[in-house]
């Protein structure tokens, strides 16, 4: 039995074809490479019915995953999160069809153990004895754990002041932790010098090799099957490098082209902070990429990347899907971040409350009428982010009592 039906990789500017079957980085033209299957026979081969029989995690799909044999999946147990229902924000915002996908479940409480199940898995697979990369936290936390589990080594560089969860969850898996005074591509700069200076590892910065993306694009596989095959009218993801964007518009192709979705893509709608917004400002100019943002700053650590490799990918789903980008500012994520825990019991990342604010904002500017069911992506837990949140912590009880109401 074929366990993935993974046939070349293809780059995403130029369409140039590359072997699939070994360590792969970006193509000739520096883009990044995408994975491509033989779709035709993945449809001869398994029925969405099939696929619904299996265990609830991400290897589900593997078919049209990229690890060949099974012995090298390493997992944690990765996917199939919940697909929730927030009715009381949703009424408040005047959007009730209002859902979210809550990756805050995932094994390392962010949707990076996708990408990172995959990518190391495949890693393993092709004979990778150590892993590097530049992260703002969760994507260095993700790696270190699955590398770990994989018995490889890790690189890891981070801005001085990413979370510090993420920098202990890299130190107890044994990673090599670098803390760095700049945003993520000073560290960035690091990391590539030290892999080319030391050799042994491979760079696996977002969208430099090209299978944390097919980790990320199940999410789009999973809101499919949990709508019944169906897609919603928008989907709202917190964008930094645009890995899960590109990867759930590359889900819905691909579905599309499997027969297994009927009816519109979704509109895909970029959220990004007011202090770091790249792709919301090349949109507003109608530009197919980015321009650098200088200074980026915001409480929604997981999304400041002030120039994205993968911006351009980010731009054509955005403008092939009819959907939009925009950016709130910090008070507001913070804001929504409380007001979800309060009307959903949901504590979630503050990524993911940036993209309520941005359902509150875009039903006021009437881009959203109301009627469309919408899903919002929350990319991670609120708890890895203990300082974020805006609430003041109560003095201890006077004299150990609690007063009467
Ligand atoms: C990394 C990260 C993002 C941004 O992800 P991309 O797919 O790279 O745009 C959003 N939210 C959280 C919590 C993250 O860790």
């Amino acid at each position: 039995m074929t366990f993935s039906f993974l046939s070349h990789l293809e780059c995403s500017r130029t369409g140039e074809r590359y072997e699939a079957d070994e360590v792969a980085g970006t193509s000739a033209a520096g883009a990044p490479l995408l994975a491509r299957y033989d779709l035709e026979r993945v449809r001869e081969t398994v029925t969405p019915a099939e696929i619904a029989a299996r265990e609830p995690n991400l290897w589900r799909y593997h078919e049209v995953l990229p690890v060949r044999r099974p012995e090298h999946v390493v997992t944690l147990g990765e996917g199939m999160t919940p697909l929730l229902p927030t009715p009381a924000y949703g009424k408040q915002a005047g959007v009730p069809r209002l859902l979210m996908k809550d990756e805050g479940l995932v094994p390392t409480g962010s949707f990076k153990a996708r990408g990172a199940a995959v990518g190391v898995s495949r890693a393993l697979e092709l004979g990778v004895r150590g892993v590097a990369m530049p992260t703002n936290g969760n994507a260095g936390a993700a790696w270190a754990l699955y590398a770990a589990r994989a018995g490889m080594r890790s690189l890891i560089a981070m801005p001085d002041d990413a979370p510090a969860i993420t920098m202990k969850e890299c130190l107890a898996s044994g990673a090599e932790l670098y803390r760095v005074d700049g945003l993520i591509g000073d560290a960035g700069k690091l990391v590539h010098a030290a892999v080319a200076e030391r050799g042994g590892y491979q760079e696996v910065s977002t969208l430099k090799e090209p299978y944390r993306l097919e980790g990320k694009k199940t999410m789009g596989y999973e809101i499919a099957e949990q709508l019944g095959w169906r897609m919603p009218d928008v989907l709202l993801y917190p964008t930094g490098g645009g890995v899960g964007l590109i990867g759930i518009h590359k889900a819905l192709l691909e579905l599309k082209e499997l027969g297994w979705l009927s009816g519109e893509l979704p509109r895909l709608v970029a959220v990004q902070a007011t202090g770091c917004a790249p792709i919301v400002e090349a949109f507003s100019r109608g530009a197919r990429e980015s321009e650098p943002w200088p200074e980026a700053k915001t409480v929604a650590f997981g999304i400041t990347v002030p120039k994205a490799l993968g911006d351009f990918l980010v731009l054509d789903a955005i403008y092939a899907t009819g959907g939009t980008a925009v950016a709130v500012t910090d008070e507001d994520l913070l804001a929504a971040q409380r007001r979800l825990a309060g009307l959903e019991g949901a504590f979630i990342c503050p990524e993911g409350a940036a993209c309520f604010a941005a359902v509150d904002q875009l039903r006021e500017s009437g881009w959203l009428d109301g009627g469309e069911e919408v899903v919002v992506l929350n990319t991670g837990a609120g708890i890895k982010y203990p300082e974020t949140i805006d609430v003041d912590v109560p003095l201890l009880a006077k004299d150990g009592a609690i007063p009467p109401a």
